[in-house]
């Protein structure tokens, strides 16, 4: 986290945290994944739903065994590299590489992005989990570089890893987010936010309204912790604070870090953001200690900033608590599930006229309420009545935009009709959306139409 009196700290801005809802009513609004398929198509489609619907996968629990495996090769390489990992130092590209190595092995997509600061390169990780809906992004973030006096293991190895152990299992579980996940580990948070700057910057006003929030974790391990939740926004606030409620952890709002790491930009753009802090050097109160433990009158994390921030530096209980509220937060916003979402049916009844040797017709089925993308083994149902289907070329067009073969014209094909149920990989699109069925009548001579249509995710 930036110093106080950090080079470049952006204004405080304090709001009224708004009344809150509580629990159950603020999940199941974020949610958002109860029957919704009943009046998710147009009325000249009819909709239908084989199962019933599907409740979102819980969050697993995050191994801190392994949040601290990864603590355990940032210090590695600090002491490898000067005893820090710090922007414009060889111990922070080598971080860079340690942490990407992990998500390309586990099937993140990875972008690294560069930036100038200090006349020293810079560099930002982004990893982004294939599938959800891209129009809606959860989005976690950490800063990965240290200062240049130490080795930066609470400061902020500990989101790193935090962020870093949660994806993996976000890989290891196979899960289907709803809407799209991606990480972020920040280059020169501590020279003034200066990677995230530059992300937000250079994201176009599109992409950036496609975020849904933005959640933070700098400092999760803090050795006299406190459990510290942002108030930027009351919803993100809550899905932190429900999680804690269900451990019996008291939480304060935190207060301490406002502006003062990498959520700042993200809020100026107008990103909703969220995330959790243990504490750095403000004093830990007898309050505070009498509910979280710890010692009273000392700072939350003695070693802020110094040279002692190592692998010692860090309270395993707050490192666990908190990557386990990471993991439920990246859950419960993306409202995913661990197995494909199968059997619900969309269809289309609407007679569509198919002109002999004409242009294409399209009868479009409105999928809603489907979470994630189609499955592998999409099954498009047709019923086409057709004098002579031979003539007939038929595709199935993906709310991408993508078409998918289902039949070519035949000069020998003679019978009629098409009633034919065919499987199609539009695992790459989108479930939620416009498909269409594209029919065309490639010869002269006979005639029909498109009687129904139907799609089984
Ligand atoms: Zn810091």
């Amino acid at each position: 986290m930036l110093e106080l009196n950090g080079p470049t700290l952006p204004r405080r801005s304090r709001r009224a945290t708004a009344l809150l809802a509580t629990g159950a009513a603020v999940t199941a609004a974020l949610l958002g994944v109860s029957s919704v398929q009943a009046n998710a198509v147009p009325t000249t489609a009819a909709a239908t739903t084989a199962t019933a619907g599907k409740t979102a996968a819980a969050a697993p629990d995050i191994s801190v065994a392994n949040v601290k495996a990864h603590l355990n090769q940032l210090q590695s390489i600090a002491t490898a590299n000067g005893g820090n990992r710090a922007h414009g130092r060889s111990g922070y590209k080598a971080s860079v590489d340690y942490v990407k190595g992990k998500l390309d092995a586990a099937g993140f997509t990875t972008t690294v992005q560069q930036f100038t600061s200090n006349g020293s390169t810079g560099y930002n990780l982004i990893a982004d989990w294939p599938g959800g809906d891209a129009d809606h992004v959860i989005f976690a973030g950490a800063h990965l570089g240290s200062v240049s006096r130490g080795a930066g293991i609470n400061d902020n190895g500990s989101g790193s890893a935090g962020i870093l152990e949660v994806a993996l299992t976000v890989a290891k579980e196979g899960y289907k987010p709803g809407k799209h996940l991606r990480f972020a580990w920040w280059g020169a948070e501590e020279l003034g936010l200066v990677g995230s700057q530059n992300y937000v910057r250079q994201l176009p006003a599109a992409e950036r309204s496609k975020i849904d929030a933005y959640l933070n974790f700098d400092m999760i391990g803090s050795p006299n912790p406190g459990y510290f939740v942002y108030d930027d926004d009351p919803q993100l606030e809550g899905v932190f604070k429900d999680y804690f409620a269900t451990k019996n952890i008291s939480t304060e709002i935190e207060t301490e870090g406002d502006g003062r790491s990498d959520h700042a930009p993200f809020k100026n753009a107008g990103v909703r953001v969220g995330g959790l802090f243990s504490g750095a050097d403000y004093t830990k109160t007898s309050a505070q200690a009498a509910k979280w433990g710890g010692t009273a009158g000392q700072p939350f994390d003695r070693c802020y900033h110094s040279s002692c921030d190592t692998t010692a530096n860090i309270n395993d209980t707050a490192l666990d608590n908190n990557s386990d509220a990471i993991a439920h937060a990246v859950w419960t916003l993306s409202g995913g599930s661990t197995t494909p979402p199968t059997g619900k049916v969309f269809e289309s009844k609407s007679q569509v006229t198919i002109p002999d040797a004409g242009a294409a017709v399209e009868s479009s089925i409105t999928v809603a309420g489907v979470q994630g993308n189609a499955p592998t083994g999409l099954k498009a149902t047709v019923d086409i009545r057709h004098s002579y289907r031979g003539d007939l070329v038929i595709d199935l067009v993906g709310p991408s935009g993508k078409a998918y073969r289902l039949k070519n014209s035949s000069t020998n094909d003679s019978a009629a009709n098409v009633t034919e149920t065919y499987t199609v990989n539009a695992s790459a699109e989108t479930a939620n959306g416009t498909w269409k069925l594209r029919v065309q009548d490639v010869a002269a001579q006979d005639s029909g139409h498109i009687s129904s249509w139907k799609l089984t995710f």
